[in-house]
């Protein structure tokens, strides 16, 4: 499988200390092989190799993670990133009822879909009708009057053994009588050929043009592999779709269809059918998606706390930036500031070194509406002003003071605090040495 795959190209890059050109070009190759083995469209995989070589090569060396975890983490926000990002809610008609249209081709899970969807938007508090315009089966109809039943929710469809009847015309009755019995969304089921067929086109778009439909919604069968791109262009051509719903995503799908359907569609993927069952349905999340085509939820979770563990070592790293003294400037003691919330107050953080007990007492009054003015009075200092708060002088005093919504005073008063904190912290940091620094701070 494409998880498989992709796990064994990463073992490769498992014990590298660092990415050279020529390893993100073989392990780009690799990717690329193994996408297409998926059953990914070409242009797709195309645009997919591309940015995570980019990504790869402009990658700043990272202390958190090793090369190997910096690919699984670029190909995996790029999975995301190609699959959808964030999920996309149903639009709703302002005045109901909402006009849901399902197209696809015979056998995609149009029919078993429009049950989930119905017992789903029921469970949210809706009203919905299901309509049966899918009249070209014998037992189309009653397979929807079957999940309805089920799904306790009325199916609007031609009297049966009355023959054939017109899906256009049942269709446009559905509105009027979803009107009537104050159903708020009406999901119609249309008929699909085994291959994509000139006339059943022109069926769902006359479907369309009579119901004006809210949302379109594409189902596909995820195992449906390199067709998904022939089959999503010409429904996204003839009837036009506003999203995607993958169906039978419980099986071994390999994932293609999902990567190249959004793609190609430029619709997001609503929607996932995992089952049989009435409730085997759920809202699709690119990222959970992202994961199962990895296979590598652990490594995913391993990376995140890496990169957790990192940023510790950040702050600590901070710490030490104070102990500067001259290169701690207004931007840090921002930052420091804007961290207390989460660290504790700086007065502890600065307690905890060797003899700082002075500054304990000059930066105990930092409670939160005081931190909220100063991070206002910094937040309005250009960058230059940052880096060499010594300019600072009358009027820029003022339009600090004005765009803080503070007084020139408590700008004043700022500025000679992070004098002060800086002064001290120079001589700390000449007491302090370089040597015994870091570990200090433990
Ligand atoms: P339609 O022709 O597009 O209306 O497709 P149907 O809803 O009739 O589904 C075709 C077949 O696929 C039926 O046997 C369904 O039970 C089955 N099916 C639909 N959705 C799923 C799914 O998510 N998972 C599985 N395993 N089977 C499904
Ligand atoms: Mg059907």
């Amino acid at each position: 499988t494409l998880s498989e795959r992709l796990s064994g190209i990463f073992n490769q890059l498992r014990g590298k200390g660092r990415l050279t050109d020529a390893d993100i070009d073989a392990t780009a190759r690799q990717i690329r092989m193994a996408l297409l083995e998926a059953d990914v469209a070409l242009p797709v995989v195309k645009t997919f190799i591309d940015q995570v070589k980019q990504r790869c090569r402009g990658a700043e060396v990272s202390k958190a993670l090793n090369p190997a975890q910096q690919v699984i983490k670029i190909v995996n926000e790029e999975l995301i990133a190609i699959l959808g990002g964030e999920s996309r809610r149903l639009s709703l008609a302002k005045n109901p009822p909402t006009v849901i249209m399902l197209a696809g081709l015979q056998g995609a899970g149009k029919t078993t879909l429009a049950g989930k969807l119905a017992l789903w938007l029921k469970g949210q508090g809706h009203e919905p009708l299901l309509v049966a315009a899918d009249l070209q089966r014998p037992n189309a109809v009653e397979q929807l009057r079957v999940l309805g039943e089920r799904a306790g929710v009325e199916v609007y469809a031609p009297e049966a053994g009355s023959g054939v009847g017109d899906p256009i015309q049942v269709s446009r009755d559905s509105l009027a009588h979803a009107t009537r019995h104050a159903r708020d969304i009406v999901i119609i089921d249309t008929a699909g050929r085994l291959g994509i067929d000139q006339e059943m086109m022109a069926q769902a778009a006359a479907i369309r043009d009579v119901t004006n439909p809210d949302e379109v919604l594409f189902v596909i069968d995820a195992m449906i592999g390199q067709d998904a791109v022939t089959t999503a262009e010409a429904f996204r051509d003839g009837v036009g779709i506003t999203g995607v719903v993958l169906s039978k995503l419980d099986g071994d799908a390999r994932g293609g269809a999902a990567l190249s359907v959004r793609h190609v569609t430029g619709q997001p993927i609503m929607f996932a059918s995992t089952g049989e069952k009435l409730t085997d349905f759920d809202v699709f999340h690119p990222d959970r998606m992202a994961s199962r085509i990895l296979g590598m939820g652990d490594v995913l979770t391993l990376i995140e706390q890496a990169e957790t563990v990192f940023e510790e070592e950040q702050k600590e790293r901070m710490t030490q930036k104070m102990l500067g003294g001259e290169s701690f400037t207004l931007t840090d003691f921002l930052e420091q500031l804007l961290a207390v919330r989460k660290m504790g107050p700086i007065a502890n953080i600065l307690g905890m070194m060797p003899g700082m007990g002075q500054m304990k007492d000059q930066l105990a009054d930092l409670d939160d509406k005081h931190l909220d003015k100063v991070t206002a009075i910094i937040r309005s200092m250009t960058q230059a002003e940052r880096d060499d708060p010594r300019i600072i002088k009358g009027s820029r005093r003022l339009r600090i003071a004005n765009g803080s919504g503070t007084t020139v005073n408590d700008v004043n008063q700022i500025i000679t605090r992070f004098f002060d904190a800086q002064k001290m912290m120079k001589q700390m940091g000449g007491m302090m040495g370089m040597a015994g620094g870091r570990k200090a701070t433990k």
